[in-house]
């Protein structure tokens, strides 16, 4: 039978670390490409996807801030790091035959678009995939909260946050076996339980505008196009 996907435009956030595979650093060719082919499996239903990749298998902000770096241009170097990222996914999705546009909150004309909204949904609606990379152009934010503008400003149905487990638990499942996984959560519990789902001000910014985040696992095979199939485990944050 054929899957009607409730989604219509979606927005995936990943990690950098979601790209590094086994290694301690960078991209794993491999590992780029198999979740290219789950965004594929994804966009061969019909879903208008947008995708927003962090930047910490290469660089993270607060790191060199904490080896004595001056925070904002620790945090530019972050968002550099997650131009690269976007652009090994977008040679991959390429790969695989897919439209894809790379668009930076910061200006690098010869490798990627500038951000200009409207011109943003018209790709989708073409069935471009867009990666939006550098983040949200600015020092002392992260990319769970680029994530969340940007879905906002695309008119996204929900943000998919892919991460090594399926959903959020109480508690770490990799270190307790009885950790348990919450079906849905509300915005207000995952702030003040620390639940560690997105940094504090990307979930306020999602619970401000009503935009669901659904947490999964990105290392299921098939489980991102499952969910947009109607089925697999994953958790709903919402209102
Ligand atoms: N960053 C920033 N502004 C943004 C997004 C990202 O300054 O709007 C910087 C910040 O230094 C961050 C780094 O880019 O540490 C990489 O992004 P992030 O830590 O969110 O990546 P992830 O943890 O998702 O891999």
């Amino acid at each position: 039978p054929t899957h009607k996907p409730s989604y219509k435009r979606v927005l995936l956030k990943i990690s950098g670390e979601a790209l590094m595979g086994d290694q301690g650093y960078g991209l794993h060719p491999p590992t780029v490409a198999r979740i290219a082919q789950e965004v594929k499996s994804v966009h061969d239903l019909g879903v208008e996807i947008c995708m927003v990749i962090g930047g910490g298998n290469i660089f993270r902000g607060l790191q060199g801030s904490a080896q004595g770096m001056e925070r904002a241009t620790a945090d530019y170097m972050g968002m550099l790091a997650t131009v690269m990222n976007a652009l090994g996914m977008q040679a991959a999705l390429e790969e695989l035959g897919l439209h894809c546009r790379v668009i930076s909150a910061i200006r690098m004309d010869e490798v990627a678009e500038p951000y200009i909204r409207r011109r943003a949904v018209r790709h989708l609606e073409k069935k471009r995939i867009i990666i939006f990379a550098a983040g949200t152009g600015n020092p002392y934010f992260t990319t769970d909260t680029a994530a969340t503008l940007r879905a906002n400003e695309m008119n996204c149905e929900a943000i998919f946050k892919g991460t090594k487990v399926d959903g959020v638990y109480d508690k770490d499942p990799k270190k307790h076996a009885d950790a348990k996984r919450y079906d849905t959560v509300t915005y207000d519990e995952v702030l003040q339980k620390h639940l560690g789902v997105m940094d504090a001000s990307a979930i306020a910014l999602a619970r401000d505008n009503d935009l669901p985040i659904i947490v999964f696992s990105l290392d299921e095979p098939g489980g991102f196009r499952g969910i947009l199939a109607g089925d697999g485990t994953y958790t709903r944050v919402h209102g």
